[in-house]
């Protein structure tokens, strides 16, 4: 539901006015400060500066080279440009010394009208001393006003983003502008909580944000900027615990223990892991719960989420009730089926599969063993979601690699079964804090163990002139019966550029192995791709030349080497995946990590944790404490929230208290009835949390 500005309490509605509202914000600064803060009062004033500037007012003798300082100066007289290029220079002074004001461009006659010889002026900027003439000069002055105006310049000034047509300065002229209007408002955070970290209130907090009094005062452990990132995650963090408080109240089938899937589990070539156990009680209970599940089963590659979701499944058919598994490609999908298709039918359950490629009187067979209920799960791609699908009684759908589904695909899968319960499955390693802001919403299960008998990845870096080594490594592993993915990466800005160059690398890797060498990219059809997965699936190719179209969820228990052409290239979580597509046998495997020397530091380090460890969720950590803010883990895509003015790196200590806060004020206040209950309410208004979280498709 999208709240309509009617539902805000009014004491916020200073904030939420147009930023046209604002003085000096007309037809040519609204869309340039729109696109740099936002189109609310609000989001000009939580724009935070970046820098701060010291104006050390000085004598033009006293002043030092490379600083800003302000001067107080005469202006003597005025040398124009006599040709284009030229600079109009001010020459100028006051008691201690000479110095030019320098203008390369955008001056008019009027500076000379502005500035008349014999004026007084205050100019500030920064100063260079160092001049073959000898005389210091300050080019394009930041101001250059007349005494009476000093209060326009002012001795510390903080920096604002700012973009093309507004510039900082008009940036922070507006802020101030915006800051009148923002109101004082009812204390939302836990006193004694407030007073032990000694935060300020919240108009406080904001005034300090714009006014530093040094570089020192911009760090994100301020007082007032931690209070700001706090007030900004528990707004989030309320509307998450809010929306898991909907999701839980949903009724769906009861579906109650069953002798089918012990007798399943029974007949599995192995025991589940503690972790597995664990995940499918945790599953069980919500099935029988009554209550609609939305769970995400968290698992790094080759954690076997797969068997848990086939267990789950086996439930639901057991109690008569079908169930869906969805795959992001189709030879996942098909690799799911061949997996899930025996055990199943060992139970008596029968699959199908449906993919885009179904076509014809075999589809419409399988279509109504659907609609009739004779197959009791269906497994496929897209293809699930098309208008004909429909179910007899659809009460449980599986999401494979979830995050490669956008919110549109779940919603219609969602549609055919409209109480299915959802389990979502995810490979991307993420650090705990960050998961309880993405998928605070939702029910989390971990597999943080891995099935036993794995040997770990040996990895190494090696620099591109060392490929005649790798090659011939390569090649006596062929030999030995190896099979090997070869990755060679997306990256140039032409895909047709990267292309040839994973041709290029396949044509000179058949040199040398034969014809034992394939190639997938994405410019081939979904079923010349699949033909080429199948033959090394097969064990007919020994090494897999690909792109990172290389489908990751794919099965090669057989493939014990990984090499990745320019490595430095990729992020750490993308190369963790992809070297998690070997080391599933027993079999020793090893990961290649190809680079283009010189590496720079930062790029050495990121290499040496994933030579280090092969836990992905440490990875995850390590990269996210390396990369600093931003989007670390290229999560924006995956609903991922941009924050304001917390910062999930900074301020993570703060993230996991901050849900407990608002899991405990729900928990005691379930409607934010009591005082603390209506600022809240505030809170999460002025925040706005209404976007649609990664599994939020049908509430
Ligand atoms: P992922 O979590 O990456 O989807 P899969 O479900 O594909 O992992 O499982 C990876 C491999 O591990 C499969 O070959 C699967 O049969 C195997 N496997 C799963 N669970 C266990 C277990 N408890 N013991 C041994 N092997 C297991
Ligand atoms: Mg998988």
């Amino acid at each position: 539901m999208r709240y309509g500005d009617a539902m805000r309490p009014e004491i916020l509605f200073p904030l939420f006015s147009p930023i046209t509202t604002l003085k000096g914000v007309g037809d040519r600064v609204a869309p340039l400060l729109e696109r740099l803060a936002g189109s609310r009062v609000r989001d000009v004033i939580f724009l935070a500066p970046q820098g701060v500037i010291l104006r050390r007012p000085a004598r033009v003798a006293d002043a030092v080279d490379g600083e800003i300082h302000t001067l107080a100066v005469m202006i003597e007289g005025h040398q124009r440009s006599s040709r284009p290029g030229q600079p109009w220079k001010i020459r100028a002074m006051d008691d201690s010394g000479a110095v030019n004001i320098v203008y390369f461009k955008g001056v008019g006659p009027h500076l000379e009208e502005r500035n008349p010889v014999g004026a007084t002026r205050l100019i500030s900027g920064r100063l260079e001393r160092d001049r073959p003439d000898g005389v210091p000069q300050m080019v394009h002055p930041d101001y250059i006003v007349a005494p009476e105006r000093a209060g326009d310049i002012p001795e510390i000034e903080p920096v604002y983003p700012a973009t093309a047509g507004l510039p900082p300065r008009s940036v922070r002229r507006l802020v101030l502008t915006a800051m009148t209007r923002a109101p004082e408002l009812p204390e939302w955070l836990d006193p004694a909580w407030r007073a032990r970290e000694g935060w300020p209130g919240w108009r406080e907090a904001l005034e300090r944000l714009h006014a530093p009094s040094g570089e020192g005062d911009l760090s994100p452990q301020t007082p007032w900027r931690r209070r700001l990132a706090y007030d900004e995650l528990l707004a989030h963090q309320l509307a998450l615990a809010e929306r898991k408080g909907v999701r839980r109240s949903h009724a769906a089938p009861v579906i109650a223990a069953s002798e089918a899937a012990k007798a399943a589990e029974a007949a599995l070539p192995f025991h589940l892991t503690g972790a597995q156990s664990q995940a499918l009680g945790e599953i069980r209970r919500d099935l029988a719960s009554g209550r609609r599940m939305t769970r995400l089963l968290q698992g790094d590659v080759g954690s076997g989420k797969t068997v848990v979701a086939l267990l789950a499944m086996v439930e639901v058919a057991a109690s008569g009730r079908q169930s869906v598994l969805m795959a992001p490609t189709e030879i996942l999908a098909r690799q799911h089926f061949e997996t899930l298709r025996g055990p199943l039918a060992a139970q008596g359950v029968e699959t199908v599969l449906l993919t885009g490629r179904n076509k014809g009187a075999a589809r419409e067979d399988r279509l109504a063993d659907l609609r009739s209920g004779a197959a009791a799960v269906a497994v496929g791609t897209h293809a699930l979601f098309q208008d004909d699908v429909a179910f007899n009684d659809l009460a449980l759908t599986v999401i494979d690699e979830q995050h490669r589904f956008g919110v549109s695909e779940r919603a219609r899968l969602r549609a055919k079964g409209e109480s299915a319960h959802l389990l979502a499955m995810s490979a991307t390693p993420i650090p705990r804090t960050l998961e309880l802001t993405l998928y605070g919403d939702l029910d989390v299960s971990h597999l943080n163990e891995k099935p036993p008998g794995r040997t770990p990845v040996a990895t190494r870096a090696a620099p591109m002139h060392r490929l005649d080594e790798v090659v011939d490594r390569l090649r006596q592993a062929v030999i030995q019966g190896a099979q090997a993915f070869w990755i060679c990466p997306l990256v140039a800005e032409s895909e047709l550029l990267d292309l040839a160059a994973a041709e290029a690398r396949h044509a000179a890797l058949s040199a040398i192995l034969g014809d034992q060498v394939g190639l997938v990219h994405g410019r081939l059809s979904a079923a010349e791709k699949d033909a080429v997965m199948t033959r090394f699936v097969q064990g007919e190719l020994a090494v897999l030349v690909a792109t990172t179209v290389v489908e990751v969820g794919v099965d090669v228990p057989k493939a014990s080497i990984m090499v990745i052409e320019q490595a430095e290239r990729f992020g750490l979580a993308q190369l963790h995946q992809l070297r998690g597509r070997v080391g599933r046998g027993a079999a020793a495997s090893s990961c290649v990590l190809l680079y283009d020397p010189p590496l720079s530091e930062t790029a050495t380090r990121r290499l040496d944790i994933l030579r280090q460890t092969d836990d992905g969720f440490l990875i995850a950590e390590r990269d996210l404490e390396l990369r600093g803010g931003g989007d670390p883990l290229g999560l924006a895509q995956s609903g991922f929230p941009a924050y304001r003015l917390a910062d999930p790196v900074a301020h993570k200590d703060l993230i996991a208290v901050a849900a407990d806060d608002a899991r405990l004020v729900l928990s005691r206040d379930p409607d934010l009835a009591s005082p603390r209950g209506q600022a809240l309410r505030a809170l999460r208004e002025l925040f706005d949390w209404r976007a649609d979280g990664p599994l939020s498709a049908g509430g």
